[in-house]
């Protein structure tokens, strides 16, 4: 009697549990294409702004984080190997960002036109210069990434050879969509100006990469850059790894 007792509850325990496994399965499977569907249908209509700075890690570097973290805005930084050996702590700066949710991208160690572009081996040095980069950055932050930036950019300078390095080496090089020139500009408005202008211009892109360095101007100019975009209904992404920027290589 003991042992029939025990086999009822048994297969009576086992048919709750299976009707409450597929009671939760298809509830589940059910909110997750829900879920799925919203998310696809909010992306086409979505405008995604990626704000990206090169050069670093610098004096200022700190400063750029601060803004964006206080924004809740995420970074790329294109870093540069020489600025590791030139500024204090840049090691913790570079564990700073990282751990804040910024991401780390480089830009080769030395960002030498002559040896990265006019020689015959340059395109060869370009990619020895990014792996050199990338295990310093993985040592430093335990970051590993393929996402890189061309010094000068790509364009005028890579020619064929270049390309299959870099391609053959699995790096993806970008440019950007929008260039502050705050490298060139005197004020914090002419910054801003610029991005402005740059925003008119590509206002029917849905996906926008736009180029800072890290200086005095940008640090002042960023906040209200970054409000207009928010205006222009601009939602500020992390990059992943393996995502392809629309119009860019
Ligand atoms: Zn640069």
């Amino acid at each position: 009697m003991l042992g029939s007792d025990f086999v009822r509850k048994v297969f009576c325990g086992i048919g709750i549990f299976i009707f409450i496994f597929i009671g939760i399965n298809a509830t589940a499977v059910g909110d997750g294409l829900d879920f799925l569907d919203i998310a696809e249908s909010a992306d086409q209509n979505q405008k995604v702004v990626y704000l990206t700075f090169d050069d670093g890690p610098s004096i200022y570097t700190r400063a750029i984080m601060e803004i964006l973290n206080e924004h809740s805005v995420p970074g790329i930084f294109f870093i540069l190997g020489e600025s590791i050996d030139n500024i204090p702590e840049s090691y913790d700066i570079l564990n700073e960002l990282h751990g804040a949710g910024h991401f780390l991208a480089l830009h080769t160690m030395t960002h030498n036109r002559r040896s990265l572009y006019r020689l015959e081996r340059s395109p060869q040095n370009f990619v020895d210069e990014m792996f050199e980069l990338q295990r310093l950055i993985a040592e430093i932050t335990g970051h590993h990434t393929n996402l890189c930036r061309a010094p000068y950019g790509v364009g005028g300078n890579f020619k064929a050879a270049h390309w299959k390095a870099v391609t053959s080496a699995g790096l993806y090089c970008v440019d950007w969509h929008i260039d502050s020139r705050d490298w060139e500009k005197s004020t914090a408005q002419q910054v801003y100006d610029e991005v402005s202008r740059g925003l008119k211009k590509k206002q029917d892109s849905n996906e926008l990469v736009i180029l800072f360095h890290e200086n005095a101007r940008t640090i002042t100019a960023l906040p209200q850059i970054i409000e207009m975009l928010q205006n222009e209904g601009y939602t500020f992404r992390p990059y992943a790894e393996n995502h392809r920027f629309e119009g860019l290589r």
